[in-house]
C-alpha cells in the first residue's frame, strides 16, 4: 500500500509529550462537496443526537435556561449548572422543556395593586410596556387585565394602581393555540400583545407582536420524543444530589451530567449506580477524566457517555496547582478510542477558544464539544455586560473560583467540607459576543468549511478516517504555530469570531 503523507493519530499521540490542540494540524483532504453537504449530526451519549455537536458548560456565568433554549433550538444542548438550590435548577430545566418558539413561557406580569412607577421601571429596563395583570402578579393567575402605554399617556398621577387604569377586556387565545393561529388573531386584532389563557383563565404564556418578524423556523432544534426541548443539568456526587436528581427528572431533564474534576472516584461510581437503578431511562454523563483507566472505571459503572478534561479549561488552575491532569489533545484521542470500543461517545469539555478546536476535537474522536468562555460573552449566558477599558464585558468564572466556591460551588472539587478552600479557578470576564443566535450560525458554517478541507461530509466517516489511518496529522513547531496565526502585521482588524 502507498504511503500516506503525514501521521496517523496514533503516530501522532505516541509520544510522552502531551498535546494542545494547537499542537498538531490535520493534513487537507480531498474534496469533492459544498460545505452545505456537510452534516454535523453526532451522538452525545449512547441515545442522544445531535444536530450540531456543541454543548454548554454547565457553569453559573454560562448555562441557564435561555443558554439552554438557544442553544437547544440551533442543534446543541445546554447544560444547567447547580450552584443554586434543587428548586432553583429544576425550575429552569423546566423553562427550557415549557418553551415553545414564539410564546414567552414566563412573561413579565404584574397585579392590579402595583402603579403605573412599575410599569415605567419594566419599560425603562426591558424596552416594552404592554403587561398582562394577574390577581396576584404572578404567572399562572387568572388574568384581569393588561396595561400597555396608551392606558397611562395623559395619566400625570404615576403612583395611581394598575387596577384603575388597566384595560378589562383583554383579547386572549387559548391555550394550545399553534403559534400561526396566535399571529392571525394578532394581526386581526392589531393588538401588541396575546395573553394565552388555560381553561380556567390564567396565564399560560404571551406572545408579541414586534416578534411576528423574527419568528423564526428552527430546523435544527434538538427535540426529544415530546417535541419539547433537550436540556441537560449537571449533579455532584454528594448525597444530597439525590433529591436535586428526583426533582430534575420530574421537570423533564433529558441527561445529567456528574460534574466532578476527578470523576475517577468511588463516590462517582456509587452515584452513576444510584441513578441507573433509580431513573434507568435517563442517560449519565461521566466524568471529568483525561485516562483510559479513568474510563474504564466509569464505564463499567454504566455511563452512556464520557466527559474529558481536567485542567485545559481557560478558567481552570487544576494543573498549576494539583500537579495532576492531562493535556487535551491527548486526553481527548486516548479516551475517545478507549470508549468508542464500549459504544461510548465522548465530549471534548475545555480548551474550546475557536472552530479550529471544534473541528480538531471531532477529528481526533470526540463526538461532541462542551465550551464554557466561547458561550460565556453571549447574550444568553447569565448576567449582565458592563464596561471596561471601553470594552463591553461579560462575567465570566470558573466553578471553583473562590468566588463560585463562596457561592456554593465546591460540590466538583471535594472540597465541600474543608475549612480551608483551595481555588482551582479564577474569575474574570470575557468580550461580548452578541446573540448567540448569529454566533452559532457562525461556528456551525465555519465547521461544515473545515469539514470540507479535511475531506469528510460528517462526523461518522470522520471517525472512520481517524481509526483507519486515513486522517493525517502533523505536529507544529513553535515557529510552524507562530506562522499558522496572523503575524509580521503592524496592525491588523480581528474578525468578530474566530
Ligand atoms: P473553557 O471552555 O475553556 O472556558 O472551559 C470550560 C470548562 O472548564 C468547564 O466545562 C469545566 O470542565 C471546567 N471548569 C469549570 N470551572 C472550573 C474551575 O473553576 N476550575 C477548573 N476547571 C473548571
Amino acid at each position: 500500500m502507498k504511503k500516506l503523507d503525514g501521521f496517523s493519530a496514533d503516530e501522532l499521540f505516541a509520544t510522552s509529550t502531551g498535546l494542545a490542540y494547537n499542537d498538531f494540524i490535520i493534513l487537507p483532504g480531498y474534496i469533492d462537496f459544498a460545505p452545505e453537504d456537510v452534516i454535523l449530526e453526532s451522538n452525545l451519549t449512547r441515545s442522544i443526537r445531535l444536530k450540531t455537536p456543541m454543548v454548554s458548560s454547565p457553569m453559573d456565568t454560562v448555562t441557564e435556561s435561555r443558554m439552554a433554549i438557544g442553544l437547544a433550538l440551533l442543534g446543541g444542548m445546554g447544560f444547567i449548572h447547580y450552584n443554586n438550590t434543587a428548586e432553583e435548577q429544576a425550575a429552569e430545566v423546566k423553562k427550557v422543556k415549557r418553551y415553545e418558539n414564539g410564546f414567552i413561557a414566563d412573561p413579565i406580569v404584574l397585579s392590579p395593586d402595583h402603579t403605573i412607577n412599575d410599569v415605567i421601571a419594566i419599560k425603562e429596563r426591558f424596552g416594552f410596556s404592554g403587561i398582562p395583570i394577574t390577581e396576584d402578579g404572578r404567572p399562572n393567575s387568572r388574568l384581569v387585565g393588561i396595561v400597555t402605554n396608551r392606558d397611562f399617556d395623559f395619566e400625570p398621577n404615576h403612583t395611581r394602581r394598575l387596577g384603575d387604569v388597566m384595560t378589562r377586556e383583554v383579547i386572549t387565545a387559548r391555550h394550545g393555540v399553534s403559534l400561526l393561529e396566535a399571529n392571525d388573531i394578532l394581526k386581526k386584532s392589531k393588538k401588541g400583545k396575546l395573553p394565552i389563557v388555560d381553561e380556567a383563565g390564567r396565564l399560560v404564556s404571551l406572545v408579541c407582536r414586534n416578534d411576528l418578524v423574527t419568528n423564526r423556523e428552527y430546523p435544527l432544534a434538538s427535540k426529544d420524543e415530546k417535541k419539547q426541548l433537550m436540556v441537560g443539568a449537571a449533579i455532584s456526587t454528594k448525597d444530597d444530589s439525590k433529591e436535586r436528581l428526583d426533582l430534575l427528572v420530574d421537570a423533564g431533564v433529558n441527561a445529567v451530567i456528574i460534574d466532578s474534576a476527578q470523576g475517577n472516584s468511588i463516590y462517582q461510581i456509587e452515584m452513576i449506580t444510584y441513578i441507573k437503578k433509580r431513573h434507568p431511562g435517563l442517560d449519565v454523563i461521566g466524568g471529568n477524566v483525561v485516562t483510559e483507566e479513568q474510563c474504564e472505571s466509569l464505564v463499567r459503572a454504566g455511563v452512556d457517555a464520557l466527559r474529558i478534561g481536567m485542567g485545559p479549561g481557560s478558567i481552570c488552575t487544576t494543573q498549576t496547582t494539583m500537579a495532576v491532569g492531562r493535556a487535551q489533545a491527548t486526553a481527548v484521542f486516548r479516551c475517545a478510542r478507549f470508549a468508542r470500543q464500549h459504544g461510548n461517545p465522548v465530549i471534548a469539555d475545555g480548551g474550546i477558544a475557536n472552530i479550529g478546536h471544534i473541528a480538531k476535537a471531532l477529528a481526533i474522536g470526540a463526538s461532541a464539544t462542551m465550551m464554557g468562555s466561547m458561550f460565556a460573552g453571549t447574550d444568553e449566558a447569565p448576567g449582565e455586560y458592563f464596561y471596561e477599558n471601553g470594552k463591553r464585558l461579560k462575567k465570566y468564572r470558573g466553578m471553583a473560583s473562590l468566588e463560585a466556591l463562596e457561592k456554593g460551588g465546591s460540590k466538583r472539587y471535594f472540597s465541600e467540607e474543608s475549612k480551608i478552600k483551595v481555588a482551582q479557578g479564577v474569575s474574570g470576564a470575557v468580550l461580548d459576543k452578541g446573540s448567540l443566535f448569529d454566533y452559532m450560525p457562525y461556528l456551525i458554517q465555519g465547521l461544515k468549511h473545515s469539514f470540507q478541507d479535511m475531506g469528510t461530509r460528517d462526523v461518522t466517516r470522520l471517525h472512520e478516517m481517524l481509526y483507519g489511518n486515513e486522517l493525517r496529522f502533523e505536529l507544529r513547531s513553535p515557529s510552524a504555530q507562530i506562522e499558522g496565526g496572523v503575524h509580521d502585521m503592524y496592525s491588523y482588524q480581528a474578525p468578530k469570531y474566530m
